[in-house]
């Protein structure tokens, strides 16, 4: 089976004021559509053709040579776009509770210093890729990653993440990345980072 987009769990305008109509749209539908064919591309006729991406991304090592960038950037970017849609929410925002909580606390201090430190990754990323929160090793951490490299190749489990490519906020912010950070927050999704989370532990 072709891989496919997951439909958009809520209208293309639904996060504005935050990220716009226009926005969602080239994204999802022209920037997304687009890893996702060049995955069924690449992967076609090879051992990892049908199997579930995650799967791809965890063994890069094992792809043939000759496969192994495109698919690093493609199905990377294919899954990186499924699981940030989920990442926002109209009319959500806030902090999370309970124990993701009680474990940003353990990790940064304080929700409002894990804010802090998240938007310093997003803001100083050079070039093209994405800020995440991820778990590894059973512990909360940021991280950078290039492009469109996914945490699950590093041996990291993806709870969080903002897309800084340009693509993702030009249209609405220009070159002023700091400003779509800060407009990111009020659509951060904590009900999924927080199920995230519990699986991740588990
Ligand atoms: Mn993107």
């Amino acid at each position: 089976m072709p891989y496919t987009l997951a439909p958009l769990p809520y209208d293309f305008s639904a996060l504005e004021p935050f990220i716009s109509g226009d926005i969602m749209h080239v994204h999802y539908e022209k920037h997304h559509q687009a890893y996702c064919d060049n995955t069924n591309k690449a992967l076609a006729g090879t051992a990892f053709e049908g199997k579930p991406v995650e799967e791809v991304l965890k063994n890069l090592s094992q792809l043939p040579e000759d496969k192994r960038t495109v698919v690093r950037n493609q199905a990377g970017g294919y899954l990186n776009h499924t699981f940030f849609w989920t990442f926002m929410k109209p009319k959500s925002g806030g902090k999370p509770a309970g124990d993701l909580l009680k474990e940003m606390e353990g990790a940064f201090g304080t929700f409002e210093s894990f804010q802090e430190k998240f938007t310093a990754a997003a803001v100083t990323l050079f070039g093209s890729g994405w800020a995440w929160l991820v778990a590894k090793d059973g512990k909360l951490q940021i991280v950078q990653t290039a492009n469109q490299d996914s945490p699950l190749s590093q041996g990291m489990t993806p709870l969080f993440a903002i897309d800084v490519w340009e693509h993702a906020y030009y249209l609405q912010y220009k070159n002023f990345r700091a400003d779509y950070v800060k407009a990111f927050w009020n659509v951060a999704n904590w009900e999924e980072v927080e199920r995230r989370w519990m699986e991740a532990r588990n």
